[in-house]
């Protein structure tokens, strides 16, 4: 590991002066559970490590009649455990439940776990200079492609590896920014940048912002959310595809539905057809197939992946089936 400065900031007004203009001159840390191994890899090698747990009051869950607050140093076990995101945010709670091991629950916050870097093979080993790393080319193309994108690929095929990262989306989401000017919010639908638009970055953070806090409309009545993850080992694994979803339903038809594919694209993956097409469907095993018919639609499976493409549609399937 190159050395570097290491910096407590103590307050979100003053971590802007802390950060620098380019991610090379400085990079936060929260839970440090995917920074440090960035750091050792030599991934990256900022001038200077800022750490954020040293911000007092950036830790908690609160809801008032709009909505319910999440503070970005938040743990996951304290969102695993918390009883009004188990009952209202089903999605979040189910989602943060089966994220890495309690180990890292404990330590890893929210905050990182939206922000966290790509899992790709090429990308975590130094010895390949990867088009996110600033090379020339992405090594998963004629490689080994088995956990890589099926949608929204292209020039890296990275899929977005975070659990929360989709449950947040489905739940409607707003992340709150802290930047040099001041803070501003933006929806999770519009914070996360394809490959096309940032092939080194995966969100439109900038160098010297970070996130301070997550925000999630009350949910309407009626509306009812789940997380369903697909992996190869039971514990300590990503997803190799998952799915969530909030459906609205009345009398046995959706109002409403917000569904979010995880594993499958270098952003958590909208499926708007599916959406509309449930909108005003009385749901069944048949309107549930054709959802998921729809969600897939248009996906592009690299050579090793294509697997990818029928556990979704389970997972859709087994979702609106769920919720309906
Ligand atoms: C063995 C292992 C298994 C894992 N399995 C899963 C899994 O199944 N599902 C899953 O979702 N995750 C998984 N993870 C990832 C883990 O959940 C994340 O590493 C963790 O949530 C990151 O949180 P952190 O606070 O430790 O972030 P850090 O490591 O401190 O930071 C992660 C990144 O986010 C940035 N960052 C942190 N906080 C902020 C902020 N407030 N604003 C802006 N940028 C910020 C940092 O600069 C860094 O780039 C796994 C990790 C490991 C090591
Ligand atoms: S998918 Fe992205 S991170 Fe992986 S090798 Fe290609 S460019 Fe690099």
């Amino acid at each position: 590991m190159q050395s570097f400065a290491y910096v407590n900031a103590t307050s979100v007004d003053k971590v802007a002066s802390l950060l620098g203009r380019t991610w090379d001159e400085a990079q936060v840390i929260a839970g440090g559970t995917d920074l440090v191994g960035e750091l050792k890899e030599h991934l990256i090698s900022p001038k200077r490590v800022v750490n954020l747990k040293t911000i007092p009051g950036l830790s908690y869950i609160r809801q008032d009649a709009v909505a319910l607050r999440i503070g970005a140093l938040t743990t996951i076990a304290d969102i695993e455990s918390n009883p009004i995101v188990q009952k209202q945010f089903a999605a979040l709670s189910q989602a943060a439940m089966v994220i890495a091991s309690p180990q890292i629950r404990n330590v890893g916050t929210i905050g990182g776990n939206i922000c966290q870097r790509p899992r790709c093979w090429y990308y975590r080993s130094e010895d390949f200079p990867c088009l996110k790393k600033g090379g020339d080319r992405c090594y998963a193309v004629a490689g080994i492609n088995r956990y890589h994108a099926i949608f929204g690929g292209g020039p890296s095929y990275i899929v977005h590896p975070s659990d929360s990262a989709p449950a947040l989306m489905a739940l409607n989401g707003r992340v709150k920014i802290m930047t040099s000017t001041g803070p501003k919010e933006v929806g999770m639908d519009d914070f996360f940048t394809l490959p096309e638009t940032s092939v080194r970055r995966e969100n439109i953070l900038k160098p010297n912002e970070i996130i301070t806090e997550i925000i999630l409309p009350n949910p309407t009545p009626n509306a009812k959310s789940l997380y369903l993850k697909v992996r190869e080992r039971q514990s300590i694994d990503f997803a190799l595809v998952s799915v969530a979803a909030m459906l609205t339903v009345v009398n046995g038809v959706c109002q409403e539905a917000r569904i979010v594919l995880g594993g499958v694209a270098p952003i958590p993956w909208r499926t708007p057809d599916a959406e509309t097409f449930l909108r005003g469907k009385k749901i069944s095993e048949a309107v549930a197939n054709s959802a998921a018919e729809a969600a897939l639609e248009g996906a592009k499976p690299m050579r090793d992946n294509a697997y990818k493409v029928t556990i979704a549609k389970a997972l859709v399937r087994r979702a609106v089936m769920a919720l309906g």
